[in-house]
């Protein structure tokens, strides 16, 4: 004899599956978006990829850094790099805060290109911005707290968020609209305001980024 579910949504995957089905579908779409401005552009998606982590990053960035976002070996991300140098579009010089070592920054061509590659996924950007502002501040702090369980577990990798930056002050004003304090630019710093991707960033020691990820929200 069937056993007959007691309720219609007996079968409904747990909210925690669906949030994750939602966010790959999403992701799915991005990484679409993009391969299609690439594929124009006749390039693969990895090197579009990396030109778009290298978009700010004044003082450049390293090959094991662009390696660990991509998650993939060095040798592979080094491939990508090395056609990218060749198409002009970034360039490779001595690190600033050690000579033997080598970064990489975009070229004027390269930063061209990127900003073109932005306005091609504006797309999402309209949509999220179409949200409700209460709506918008709460899937962002939600999405804040789903990274820093992420990184408990040491798959995601390191990010320029004010939640692991040496200026981010938790807390300094508790029950306040804005209760974090950035001693950077010395301004209360409102939740809705937290950045994922900082120029100005310098990484705080391990504890208390950690501290500051359990307790920002
Ligand atoms: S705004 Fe920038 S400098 Fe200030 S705490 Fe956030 S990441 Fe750090």
């Amino acid at each position: 004899m069937d056993i007959k579910p007691e309720t219609p949504w007996d079968g409904t995957p747990d909210i925690s599956a669906r949030i994750i089905v939602a966010i790959s579908r999403v992701s799915s779409v991005l990484r679409a978006g993009m391969w299609e401005f690439a594929t124009a552009e006749n390039l693969n998606p990895t090197q579009a990829e990396i030109l778009m982590l290298l978009k700010d990053r004044v003082h450049g960035v390293r090959l094991s850094w662009l390696a660990a976002q991509l998650s993939v070996s060095s040798a592979s991300a080094s491939d990508s790099v090395a056609a990218l140098v060749n198409k002009g579009l970034i360039r490779k010089a001595r690190a600033e805060d050690d000579g033997r070592a080598s970064a990489l920054w975009l070229t004027d061509q390269g930063k061209t290109l990127v900003e073109r590659m932005t306005t091609a996924l504006g797309f999402a950007d309209d949509a999220a911005a179409a949200l409700d502002l209460d709506v918008q501040g709460q899937l962002l702090v939600g999405l804040f707290k789903l990274i820093a369980e992420l990184q408990k577990t040491e798959r995601f990798p390191a990010l320029r968020a004010c939640l692991s930056c040496r200026y981010f002050e938790a807390n300094v004003f508790p029950d306040s609209p804005a209760p974090h304090h950035c001693a950077l630019v010395k301004a209360p710093l409102p939740i809705s305001f937290l950045r994922i991707d900082c120029a100005e960033h310098e990484p705080a020691d391990a504890v208390t980024a950690r501290r500051n990820w359990e307790i920002f929200a």
